[in-house]
């Protein structure tokens, strides 16, 4: 089967555009890449949630898990209004391909419920969480699918999935999902995970291409959980971070922001909050994207970088710590300019690492000090950064090709050696 994959938006076309390019570099089978161009098992949810003033609502939810040839499936869950099935298909299978690159025995999965978690009470919100446990609970386990925060969840959504699933089988399963409160089986250092991997490939990156790292100007999309942490982070290494924003528009200073009063004073959901005392102009996402920075790193949503920026993109590095900011024709206008880019299945890797420690202090009822944690997943960041930057120099590619071989190299030999069944 050829299916035709025209380069639009839509961020499955731009996962298939990349797979289907890289599987040819590769030389792979048109069949092997076919298999691998569509998701194993797609699960969709209309189920029913009582909503505060006694009406009943329908929501629309997803659970996509894409190849499992490494291991049991992993990834987040996404509470949004624009969540839809291509989206979550996309991100099961960059959740492949970063598991394969960090090198963890996991293939990849991914959730979604079309929703606006700021529209919801917290009570709604757990009421929503637990009836769409309920659903995918045929297909999620801690030896089969390990779903854990994305846009719009946390550690509290985390825990509720974990006590509804524990519910059904009458004795808590903590290993069911990651990113929990520590309190109930969650890892020290899994908070700050994936802006930890981004400060770690955003160093080894500034060394790999002489870039002084200490006073780099860095502009940061999205304050949440990834880029408040990755924001902090970055600003307390010594970079100086002049620009963050949230949904709703950024703040930029040139001089360098007040990172740590902006932080002390976010808001839920990854807003920013009251900016009394923090020198700042007001800017467009739009202009956050085009600012005259040395590293820029998307860290909010899907196809932010497109066609229609690539060519202002003023940065020589961008750090993917969202997963697919950059379109495929994005991709190629950055390239064909020289900038450098470390992509999201390399640079977002962090939380899934921390993820998989949490899973593993799970099975073992074993718990490691923060310090272990951190030292553990520097170790996994940095192997990653230098076997893909090894694979970019002997291939003279780019780091987001040499990542793809890489994982795909890793996830074909598993199908491999294990065969097709029957
Ligand atoms: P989050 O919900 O904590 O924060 C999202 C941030 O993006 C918020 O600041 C929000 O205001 C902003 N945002 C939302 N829509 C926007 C828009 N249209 N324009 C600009 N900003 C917008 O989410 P998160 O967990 O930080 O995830 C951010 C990205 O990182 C996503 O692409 C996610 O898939 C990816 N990611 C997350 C993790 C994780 O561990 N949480 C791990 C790997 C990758």
């Amino acid at each position: 089967m050829t299916v035709e994959v025209p380069e639009t938006e839509n961020a499955y076309h731009t996962a298939q555009a990349q797979l289907r390019s890289m599987g040819e570099m590769l030389g792979l089978a048109p069949g092997l890449i076919e298999i691998l161009a569509h998701p194993k098992r797609e699960l969709t949810v209309n189920f029913p949630v009582r909503m505060d003033d006694g009406t009943t609502r329908v929501f629309r939810g997803f659970r996509v898990q894409h190849n499992e040839a490494r291991g049991p499936v992993k990834g987040g869950i996404r509470y949004s209004p624009m969540v839809d099935i291509d989206e979550v298909r996309a991100l099961a299978m960059w959740m492949t391909w970063k598991c394969a690159v960090v090198d963890l025995p996991y293939g990849g999965a991914k959730g979604g419920v079309e929703c606006d978690p700021s529209l919801l009470s917290i009570a709604e919100l757990e009421r929503l969480t637990r009836r769409y446990t309920s659903e995918i609970d045929i297909i999620i386990g801690p030896d089969m699918d390990i779903p854990a925060p994305d846009m719009g969840t946390d550690a509290q959504v985390m825990a509720w999935i974990m006590d509804t699933y524990s519910m059904h089988r009458d004795h808590s399963i903590p290993a069911v999902v990651t990113g929990k409160p520590v309190a109930i089986g969650g890892s020290l250092g899994r908070f700050e995970a994936t802006g930890r991997g981004v400060l770690l490939v955003t160093e080894a990156a500034c060394k790999e291409r002489g870039m002084d790292f200490a006073g780099a100007s860095v502009a940061i999309q999205g304050f949440g959980n990834v880029g408040g942490e990755a924001a902090r982070l970055l600003s307390e290494a010594g970079a100086k971070v002049v620009a963050v924003s949230d949904d709703r528009g950024g703040i930029y200073n040139p001089a360098g922001l007040d990172v740590s009063a902006v932080y002390a004073r976010r808001q839920p959901r990854g807003r920013l909050g009251d900016l009394n005392g923090v020198a700042h102009d007001r800017i467009t996402n739009a202009e956050l994207l085009e600012l005259p920075v040395d590293i820029l790193v998307p860290a909010a949503i899907e196809g932010q970088i497109t066609e229609a920026n690539a060519d202002k993109i003023k940065a020589s590095m961008v750090i993917e710590a969202a997963n697919g900011p950059t379109t495929a024709a994005a991709d190629a206008i950055l390239a064909h300019r020289g900038v450098y880019l470390v992509p999201d299945i390399l640079a977002n890797a962090g939380g899934v690492v921390v993820s998989y420690f949490e899973w593993v202090q799970d099975l073992q009822s074993f718990f490691w000090t923060e310090t272990e944690v951190t030292d553990r997943l520097r170790r996994i960041m940095v192997k990653a950064f230098d076997e893909v930057t090894a694979v970019a120099r002997d291939r003279n590619i780019r780091p987001r090709e040499a990542a793809y071989i890489l994982a795909l190299q890793r996830v074909v030999e598993a199908m491999r050696l294990r065969g097709t069944y029957p």
